[in-house]
């Protein structure tokens, strides 16, 4: 029986990344060693970096007026990162909160300098993304931070907001990167852990308008420099070669499947699939709001934390893994990434309505 693994992340990787992975691994391109075993600086990752970047840019359409950058130290370094390049003196930054993830990237730029939030859904535990009107957005602030999916609460931006002139958009698009098409030239820098749609974890992309760079203060370490990575190409030390080299096969895959378009085109399928079935359930319901849903997590309970764990442990014996709702969310989340296919998500409706007939008609 194929296994599905519903895990937020680190997620599941396409099944013929994986097996062209392990082919590589011990010999890369007939050279005798491994991939993991080559220097950053030899030719064959040189061609491996470049390579994995081009067709990055390509997919995601980013034009040479924005730097990418390969880093370390996951989305939540980030946080940190961004405040201390982009949060200048004397200046505020705007923050959107709505979700586990946001909250934190708030409380870490309030580290460097002073951070507004302009909306909040905490109270209802972030079941939504508040209107854009009734934001309180400072038209002078040093830059307006978003999360584009909420990977706790299953929600998600369907459209993002207005750029107000002189105040850079930036994104954590950890959870929906490269899953729906976007225009890269609407946001100052966009930011995302590579462990959910990319690679495996310990890589993160770094998306930015070269005019943002250089803004770092005097403290900021050269290793947590947007400058310094983008004059370095990534390279500044070691960087991680391996994640490197999977995000590289990740994009070859993607690019067969139809690029960003075929994913956007899938994960609308594979999300309804499984929204059609929580609305018309009499056991399951969806956590948020429609107008607000994710079609990357998507977030789902009984209203009984007994009934939650007896679902668990029966969709288990299918064959359906991880799909316990995050600590602080509870109930259940269906993480439905690029490399989820179809089939799984159809073994999870089958399941659902299997466990609700048997146990709770
Ligand atoms: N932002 C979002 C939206 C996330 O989902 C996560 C991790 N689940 C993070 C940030 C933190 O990522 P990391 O563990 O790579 O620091």
């Amino acid at each position: 029986m194929t296994v599905y693994n519903f895990s937020a992340g680190p997620a599941m990787l396409p099944a013929k990344v994986m097996e062209r992975a392990q082919a590589e691994f011990c010999n890369y391109k007939d050279c005798g060693n491994g991939i993991v075993e080559l220097s950053h600086r030899g030719a064959l990752f040189t061609e491996v970096i470049e390579r994995a970047e081009q067709n990055f840019r390509d997919i995601m359409g980013i034009s040479d007026d924005y730097a990418v950058c390969f880093i370390q130290g996951g989305a939540s370094m980030q946080f940190a990162m961004l405040a201390m390049n982009l949060l200048e003196k004397g200046k505020s930054a705007d923050y959107a909160d709505t979700g586990v993830w946001s909250a934190k990237a708030f409380k870490e730029a309030k580290l460097f300098g002073d951070a507004k939030l302009v909306c909040s859904s905490k109270e209802t535990k972030y079941d939504h993304i508040p209107a854009f009107d009734t934001w309180t957005r400072n038209p002078n602030a040093t830059y307006l931070h978003i999360t584009s999916n909420n990977t706790v609460a299953g929600t998600q931006y369907a459209k993002f907001p207005e750029v107000l002139p002189g105040v850079p958009m930036i994104a954590d698009m950890s959870s929906d990167i490269m899953s729906r098409k976007i225009n890269v030239n609407d946001f100052g820098l966009i930011y995302a852990g590579a462990q959910k749609n990319m690679a495996p974890a310990g890589l993160t992309v770094v998306i930015i308008d070269r005019t943002l760079a250089g803004r770092e203060r005097a403290v900021t370490p050269l290793m947590m420099s947007y400058q310094r990575m983008i004059d370095k190409d990534s390279m500044y030390n070691t960087p991680p070669c391996y994640n490197i080299y999977m995000l590289g096969l990740v994009l070859d895959w993607l690019e067969k499947q139809g690029g960003v378009a075929g994913m956007e085109k899938r994960k609308s399928a594979k999300a309804k699939l499984l929204y059609d079935y929580l609305d018309e359930s009499a056991l399951f319901r969806g956590c948020a709001e429609r107008t607000s849903r994710s079609d990357m997590n998507v977030t789902f309970r009984t209203g009984d934390a007994g009934t939650d764990a007896e679902f668990v442990k029966f969709s288990l014996g299918r064959g359906l893994r991880n799909l316990k709702g995050h600590r602080v969310a509870g109930g259940m989340r269906a993480s439905l990434y690029n490399a989820m296919p179809e089939e799984g998500v159809l073994r999870l409706v089958e399941t659902m309505k299997e466990f609700e007939a048997k146990h709770h008609v």
